[in-house]
């Protein structure tokens, strides 16, 4: 079977969750399936690999909460550091911090400044790709350490909203489109 087809299966749609109207998209049968989650990895970790197979990035970013749950084991495949991006209020340190636009209302995201090195290159990893506003809060609050996103590797990407446009011209890879 396909990782495509895989993922597909394990991936359930929930309507009218956490508001009427949304289809929330629940990985947790991804993650309880060990082979299923091991292929997943896997598959995000190449977006962070040349041609040859060698790790072209110092850090993996996952942002909370989900995407904590695939850019850890993602920085581990890649023998690179892990770093959290986190909802306001979290990091004990101080932190760059970037406020963004939700459908209601609005979002803040938080990285310690001394999190991601001047010259470093980093991968994002979340679990799905919407608006994309989160991959683009978080670009900033890379650049604002003077990092570069090389890449970004998401789960599931939905076709119908414009995120690809919201990251300008990040390269994004999705495992899914849905
Ligand atoms: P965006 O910022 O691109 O609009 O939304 C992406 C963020 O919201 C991701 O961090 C993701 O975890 C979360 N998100 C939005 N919609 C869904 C969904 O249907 N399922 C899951 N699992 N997460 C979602």
């Amino acid at each position: 079977v396909s990782l495509t087809a895989t993922l597909d299966e394990l991936i359930r749609d929930v309507p009218d969750y956490p508001s009427p109207g949304i289809l929330f998209k629940d990985i947790t049968p991804l993650l309880a399936d060990h082979d299923a989650f091991t292929a997943t990895v896997q598959a995000l970790a190449e977006v962070g690999r040349d041609s040859a197979g060698t790790t072209v990035v110092d850090k993996v970013l996952g942002m909370e909460a989900r995407g904590f749950i695939l850019a850890a084991p993602v920085a581990l495949a890649l023998g690179a550091g892990f770093v959290p991006v986190r909802k306001a209020g979290k990091l004990p340190r101080e932190t760059h911090a970037v406020s963004y636009a939700l459908e209601y209302g609005e979002a803040t995201l938080e990285l310690h400044r001394d999190a991601v090195a001047p010259g470093e290159r980093v991968l994002l990893v979340d679990d799905v790709l919407a608006t994309g506003g989160t991959i683009a809060a978080t670009r900033e609050l890379v650049e604002k350490c003077g990092g570069t996103v090389a890449g970004v590797a998401v789960l599931m990407e939905l076709a119908a909203l414009p995120g690809r446009e919201a990251v300008g011209a990040l390269p994004v890879t999705a495992l899914l489109t849905v």
